[in-house]
C-alpha cells in the first residue's frame, strides 16, 4: 500500500484510533446484524459509547466533550466503516452538538451537550418534510409563540436517529411573512411530550440498522427557551454555517468506504481462482483495482486538505460541496466495480462488499443531493 499518511494524524490520534477500534469491535460490530434486523441501535450502545469517550469527541471538555478536534470524529467514522458498523448514528449526533456549540446560549450548551456526550441524550436533526427536501424554503412546519412556549405543528420525514431521539433540532417557520429569515431552529425534548409521535421506522435499501423515521408534531408545546440561540429567524443562517462540517463528515465516510472496498476486493482477487489463476492476474481486474487505488489516493489527499481547513475554521461551503458530491460519486462507482469483481458472491450479504453497496447509495442523496452540491459550486463560477 502507499506510504501516504494523513498530515493531520499524530500520536495522540493513533492512540485514539486504537481505542476506537477496540470499542467498535467489542461493543458495536457484534450487534450489527441484530440491529439491522430490528432497524435500530440499542440505546445502551449510546451509553457505552459515551462512557468510552466516543461521543462528542470534538466538543470542548467544559461542555462534557472530549476536547479533541474534527480529526477525532474522522478517526471514529473511519473505524466504524472499517468494521462495517454502519448503524451507529454518531455523525448526526455530532452535527447537532455543533449546532448547539456554535449557536446555542450558554444555558443551552450546559443543558444538552454533557448529556449528549454521555450518550444519555440522543440527538437528531429534522429538516426534511414530505413536501420539502432539497427545497428547504418549502418547509411547512410551524412554530407559533404562545406565552413562554412555542406551539409546533408539522411532519418531518427521513429523520436519522428518529426512533431513539431524545432531542430533535427542528427546522420550523416562525414567521411565514419572511422567506429565509422566517425560519428558526427549535430544540424539542421528546420525552413525554404531548402531541409528539414517532412514526414507523422506514424500510430502506441499506443502512438498515439506522432508525430513520417520520416525526409528527401535533400542537407540541415546547419552552421558548429551547429556541436555539434565543433569537428568531436565525435558523437558515445557523444551518448554512455548519454545512461544511456535515458535508465533510459525509465525505469522510465515502473515502473510508472507497479504501475499504479496495482493500477487501484486492484480498478477494488474490484468493479467488478463475481459469486456473488468481482473479488478480487478469488484466481487467488489475486495471480496475489500479483505477480504484488512484481514486482512493486522490480522494484521500483532497479530503485531508478539507479536514485540515475545517479544523482551522477555513473550509468554505463550495469546497465542502465539492468534497461531498465527488467522494460520494466515487464511493458508489468504486464499490459497484468492486462488487462486480466478487461475481455472485458480491451479491451475497455475507460478503461485506454487498452490504457496502446497499449502504453507499444514499450518500449521493442525503446531506444535500449531489445536484444541489453542483448548484452551490456553479454559483461560484
Ligand atoms: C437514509 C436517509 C437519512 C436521512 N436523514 C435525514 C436527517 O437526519 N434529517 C433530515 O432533515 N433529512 C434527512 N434525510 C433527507 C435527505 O436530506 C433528503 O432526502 C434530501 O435532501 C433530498 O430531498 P428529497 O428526498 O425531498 O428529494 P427532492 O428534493 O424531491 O429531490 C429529488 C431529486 O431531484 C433532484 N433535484 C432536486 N433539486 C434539484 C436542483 N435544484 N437541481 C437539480 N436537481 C435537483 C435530485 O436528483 C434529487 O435527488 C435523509 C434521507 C435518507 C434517505
Amino acid at each position: 500500500m502507499s506510504a501516504y499518511v494523513s498530515p493531520w494524524m499524530d500520536e495522540e490520534l493513533a492512540m485514539f484510533r486504537e481505542a476506537a477500534r477496540k470499542f467498535v469491535a467489542s461493543e458495536l460490530a457484534p450487534h450489527e446484524e441484530r440491529w439491522r434486523k430490528q432497524q435500530r441501535v440499542d440505546r445502551e450502545a449510546w451509553r457505552r459509547a459515551g462512557a468510552a469517550g466516543m461521543l462528542l469527541t470534538d466538543i470542548p471538555q467544559q461542555y462534557g466533550g472530549a476536547g479533541g478536534t474534527f480529526a477525532h470524529e474522522v478517526v471514529l467514522v473511519e473505524e466504524l466503516v472499517r468494521a462495517s458498523a454502519a448503524s451507529f448514528g454518531a455523525p448526526v449526533h455530532s452535527i447537532v452538538a455543533h449546532y448547539i456549540l456554535n449557536h446555542g446560549t450558554e444555558a443551552q450548551k450546559a443543558r444538552w451537550l454533557p448529556a449528549m456526550a454521555r450518550g444519555e441524550c440522543i440527538a437528531a436533526v429534522a429538516m426534511t418534510e414530505p413536501g420539502a427536501g432539497s427545497d428547504l424554503q418549502g418547509i411547512k412546519t410551524r412554530a407559533v409563540r404562545d406565552g413562554d412556549h412555542y406551539v409546533i405543528n408539522g411532519t418531518k420525514t427521513f429523520i436519522s436517529n428518529g426512533y431513539n431521539a431524545d432531542l430533535v433540532c427542528v427546522v420550523a417557520q416562525t414567521d411565514p411573512t419572511q422567506r429565509v429569515a422566517g425560519f428558526s431552529l427549535i430544540m424539542v425534548e421528546t420525552d413525554g411530550l404531548p402531541g409528539y409521535r414517532v412514526g414507523r421506522i422506514l424500510e430502506k435499501l441499506g443502512q438498515k440498522g439506522q432508525d430513520t423515521c417520520e416525526l409528527f408534531f401535533d400542537d407540541c408545546r415546547v419552552p421558548a427557551a429551547n429556541l436555539l440561540g434565543a433569537i428568531e429567524g436565525q435558523g437558515f443562517y445557523q444551518l448554512m454555517q455548519d454545512l461544511p462540517y456535515e458535508r465533510t463528515s459525509i465525505a469522510v465516510t465515502a473515502v473510508a468506504a472507497i479504501e475499504r472496498a479496495l482493500e477487501i476486493t484486492t484480498a478477494y482477487a488474490k484468493e479467488r481462482t478463475v481459469f486456473g489463476k488468481a482473479l488478480l492476474k487478469l488484466q481487467n481486474t488489475r486495471f480496475k483495482l489500479a483505477e480504484a487505488k488512484t481514486v482512493a489516493h486522490v480522494a484521500r489527499v483532497f479530503l485531508d486538505s478539507c479536514i485540515q481547513r475545517l479544523i482551522a475554521g477555513e473550509l468554505d461551503a463550495v469546497t465542502a460541496s465539492m468534497a461531498k458530491w465527488w467522494t460520494t460519486e466515487m464511493q458508489c462507482q468504486v464499490v459497484d466495480e468492486c462488487l462486480q469483481l466478487h461475481g455472485g458472491y458480491g451479491y451475497m450479504l455475507e460478503y461485506p462488499i454487498c452490504q457496502m453497496y446497499a449502504d453507499s447509495r444514499v450518500q449521493k442523496i442525503y446531506g444535500g443531493a449531489n445536484e444541489i452540491m453542483k448548484e452551490i459550486i456553479a454559483r461560484s463560477l
